[in-house]
């Protein structure tokens, strides 16, 4: 597994890779955001190890650069800063996980083999499987150009499901993610949504994206059906 280390304190940075390296990792370091978010474009690396206040383009910008030239590999973003308000800056600009200087060599490492145990695939801002489009921004959602109006729980549990193509997903897990505490019935009521999803998203286009899985639950055809 390659990383990238982008760093400007000559020691961290030379501590990261030496670390790194023993334990199997190759190892380049950049010292500032430019050469940091150049290298980083420029190869796939598998992890990106990134500080925040950097030289010439800081760490948030160099995420932000990162995910819009649509690089989706794992971002650790590193840094002295401690406040709620800087951690949440750097998980909205695309960032994966977030460790505080000074931090544990060992925790380090602990994060960085969680990161790479998820599966980096893109994220794009607009979900889509074949040609149906879901626009979370816009809450839009379009089928073959034509606009399909949900409700707010239909669209909840259409942009569930595309956030999960091709994958298995029980009632129960639906529940989970697309109700909230307050509701009491039974995971049936997912077949009622998932009914009148499909009278919606599928049935007027000749389409079945919307698929049973006897026993197991339900599954959106990556392809859109
Ligand atoms: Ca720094």
């Amino acid at each position: 597994m390659r990383i990238l280390v982008v760093e400007d304190e000559v020691t961290l940075g030379g501590y990261l890779r030496r670390g790194l390296e023993a334990e199997g990792f190759a190892v380049d370091l950049a010292e500032d955001g430019e050469q940091g978010l150049w290298l980083a474009t420029e190869i796939e690396y598998d992890l990106v190890i990134l500080d925040i206040m950097l030289p010439k383009r800081n760490g948030y910008l160099v995420c932000a650069d990162l995910r819009a030239a649509e690089r989706w590999m794992p971002i650790l973003m590193l840094t002295a800063k401690d406040g709620e308000h800087d951690e949440a800056e750097g998980l909205d600009t695309g960032a994966d996980d977030y460790l505080t200087k000074p931090f544990s060599f060992v925790v380090l490492l602990a994060r960085i083999r969680a990161l790479l145990r998820r599966t980096v695939h893109e994220r794009p801002a607009v979900l889509a499987a074949g040609d149906l489009v879901l626009d979370p921004a816009r809450r839009v959602v379009r089928r073959c150009e034509a606009d399909i109006e949900l409700t707010p729980r239909e669209y909840a549990l259409l942009e569930y499901l595309m956030r999960h193509p091709d994958v298995v997903l029980s009632k129960t897990r639906i529940i989970e993610h697309v109700w909230d505490w307050r509701y009491e019935g039974g995971p049936n009521i997912v077949e009622v949504y998932v009914g009148q999803l499909r009278r919606k998203i599928d049935a007027p286009f000749g389409r079945c994206a919307l698929k049973t899985v006897r026993g197991a639950g339900y599954l959106l055809a990556a392809d859109g059906g």
